[in-house]
């Protein structure tokens, strides 16, 4: 079987991956199991250039077809913010609850119409040949008043679903799949491998 590398150290979102490409007629392997251990600098200025640049350097230094993902929140309240910096905001090692709690409280008295935020998430998948490819699936949302939900991770517990009436991290992992940022890109990206 054919390998297929996908590069990220973060488990909460291999798991994602494999219950999404599992189907497929590829091995699937995380940067660790595959045995490398590359860094990359990501100097991009959007997610897919991030994602592009992580998913060449790998796929050039193994010569297999390798996905790479560069996720993030967007706040439009903050402009934006953390965006493409969503690991690094405030510190790589600053815990999700700071994190969330200051988001919060940057929100605080903003009304739900102005609490708009979408998680964005581009995967890239470099090809042994040099061919590349993006794709893009974004899930809207709003910022809640507090965490809720011990699923997921990162700022899953503040991003509330209106239709859903629960936060991401209220969703179990299979229904989060289905409608998140993630899996909407790895279904449009499956579909080209
Ligand atoms: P990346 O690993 O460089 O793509 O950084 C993604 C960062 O965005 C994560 O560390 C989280 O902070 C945030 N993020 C991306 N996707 C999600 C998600 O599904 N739930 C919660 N946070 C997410």
């Amino acid at each position: 079987m054919e390998r297929l590398i996908f590069a990220t150290g973060n488990e909460n979102k291999m798991k994602e991956i494999c219950m999404i490409l599992g189907d497929l007629n590829y091995e699937i392997l995380s940067m660790k199991e595959a045995g490398i251990d590359m860094e990359i600098v990501e100097d991009g200025t959007t997610f897919e250039e991030n994602a592009v640049i992580k998913a060449t350097a790998i796929s050039k230094a193994v010569g297999c077809l390798v996905l790479a993902d560069d996720s993030g929140l967007e706040v439009d309240y903050m402009d934006g913010e953390p965006g493409i910096r969503s690991a690094r905001w405030m510190g790589e090692n600053t815990s999700y609850h700071i994190k969330n709690q200051k988001i919060i409280e940057n929100l605080a008295g903003v009304p739900d119409e102005q609490r708009t935020a979408r998680f964005v998430c581009a995967i890239a998948a470099a090809f042994p040949d040099g061919r590349v490819i993006t794709k893009r699936g974004t899930i809207e949302g709003i910022i809640g008043y507090e965490e809720r939900g011990e699923n997921g991770f990162g700022y899953d517990p503040i991003f509330f679903l209106p239709e859903y009436g629960k936060t991401t991290a209220e969703l179990s992992p299979e229904e989060k799949n289905e409608i998140s940022h993630r899996g909407r890109a790895l279904t449009l990206i499956k579909k080209e491998l």
